[in-house]
């Protein structure tokens, strides 16, 4: 388990090519992040693991990919329009807001209790504070040429809107009887109070969102199942020490306005505990309210038991940034080989950006060189993610790749050119940092 500060991870991420600052070189703009080659090649492996995990290994779970602007009447439905809000304080001289439940330092949307807490508080500057209200998070522009109260849209804040709007769609052309979900990987977008803590709270985010589809009296044994199977995830197939990881139940006065019940997954940021992954029971209450907006009946009718009924919803929803931040968090060591600190990412293989790098021993000898090529090609057809790393010495090498990941390193030398070791190649294991010699047509099975 690892205690590393949110600066080293912050360091790590921008030097080693994992997230950048957006538009950078004109200084940045709050809340938004973006993935350089590392990241995104993280980003993505994570995706497809969760993607896996939820539609392909599930007969009853259906991808969408949604439009990130949908009829603002769906928000309105749904309740973002009038409730989807964070507390906000200003400080009353310099103007900039905080939210006030992070300054009352407790989980809580209620007004009043704010007030309370905060009613003696000063602002991070020291000057004395506003009155706390509501502001909501939801992000404007306008479609078409006229910018009128007409032509207003908003940039969806959740991807869970357009699952309920095409439940039936999925339901129809799918021929999906109760239970089953459907799953949405896809950009959010809220317009945050005070993005902080690097990419944990953005004002541009991507979710992981599946909604899954019950009869009523299911609820609880479902949501108890959708739980279970966050937890899994995160420790089984991304390989998150269980010691990182906790549960927190939402009480009344954090619950979103949809839900009857919400357990986070909360993750040992560098920052504290914090949330990383929500499972939710929203009961009938987007369906309901989309046929009370839409008019159009989103009722399922049970063929067996001849009933009518709308279904309840239990959600699993989770943010790729956070989990990738969690994701090298979790992975990150630091260690003392031979009197030297390492720094080492133990990436499950299946994450890791590069699975492996090939070098030539030196980068001079072209015969070396040639048969590394060689060696590089072959790898590169099986696993796409090879690198090729000529550069410094081996050590460094080692140490570098070390830094990324990478789980494996290759080194031809000149012992697989000639004698009882011909068309052998060192194999140096990130984690243990032992090296083997491996026969070149048995690498790939020694890889995988
Ligand atoms: P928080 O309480 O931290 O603001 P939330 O409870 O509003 O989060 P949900 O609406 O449940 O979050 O969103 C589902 C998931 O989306 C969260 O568990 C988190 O992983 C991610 N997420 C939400 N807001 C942000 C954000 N501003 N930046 C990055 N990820 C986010």
């Amino acid at each position: 388990m690892s205690d590393v500060s949110l600066e080293t991870i912050v360091s790590l991420a921008k030097r080693r090519g994992f997230v950048f600052q957006a538009s950078e070189i004109y200084g940045g703009l709050g809340g938004f992040y973006d993935y350089g080659p590392l990241g995104v090649e993280l980003v993505n492996n994570l995706k497809q693991e969760w993607w896996k995990a939820m539609v392909r290994e599930h007969d009853n779970i259906f991808g969408v990919d949604g439009a990130i602007i949908q009829n603002p009447k769906l928000w309105e439905a749904s309740g973002h329009v009038a409730g989807f809000t964070d507390p906000l304080v200003e400080d009353t001289v310099t103007h900039k807001r905080y939210r006030a439940d992070h300054l009352a330092g407790v989980d809580s949307n209620d007004l009043e209790e704010l007030t309370r807490l905060l009613k003696d508080k000063k602002s991070p500057d020291g000057n004395p504070l506003g009155p706390v209200r509501t502001f909501n998070m939801m992000m404007k522009t306008f479609i078409g040429p006229v910018e009128d109260t007409e032509s207003i849209a908003y940039l969806r804040p959740e991807t869970a809107g357009s699952i309920f709007t095409n439940y039936e769609n999925v339901r129809e052309t799918m021929r999906a009887k109760l239970p089953f979900g459907i799953a949405q990987i896809g950009k959010a977008f809220r317009n945050e109070i005070s993005p902080r803590d690097f990419i944990f709270r953005v004002r541009e985010l991507e979710q992981m969102e599946m909604q899954y589809f019950i009869r009523p009296e299911t609820q609880e044994k479902t949501y108890e199942e959708w739980r279970e199977f966050a937890w899994k995830f995160l420790v089984e197939r991304l390989g998150i020490d269980e010691e990182n990881l906790q549960w927190h139940e939402h009480d009344e006065n954090e619950r979103a306005h949809y839900a009857a019940a919400a357990h986070d997954i909360y993750f040992k940021y560098p920052q504290g505990f914090k949330e990383l992954w929500g499972t939710h029971n929203r009961t009938d209450y987007d369906l309901g309210a989309h046929m009370k907006v839409s008019g159009k009946d989103l009722q399922y009718f049970d063929d067996a038991t001849r009933e009518r009924f709308t279904p309840y919803v239990i959600e699993s929803s989770v943010g790729v940034g956070r989990m990738l931040m969690a994701v090298l968090v979790d992975a990150y060591h630091e260690e003392e080989v031979n009197g030297e600190k390492r720094v080492v990412l133990k990436l499950k293989p299946s994450l890791a950006p590069y699975r492996v790098a090939v070098s030539p021993l030196l980068k001079n000898k072209p015969e070396l060189v040639a048969k590394a090529h060689e060696v590089y090609a072959t790898l590169k057809k099986e696993f796409g993610n090879v690198m090729w790393d000529d550069n410094g010495n081996i050590g460094k090498r080692y140490r570098r790749q070390d830094e990324i990941g990478t789980p494996y390193c290759v080194v031809i030398d000149f012992d697989t050119l000639e004698g009882d070791t011909k068309d052998t190649v060192t194999v140096r294991n990130r984690d243990t940092t032992e090296q083997k010699r491996v026969a070149i047509d048995q690498l790939i099975k020694e890889l995988n």
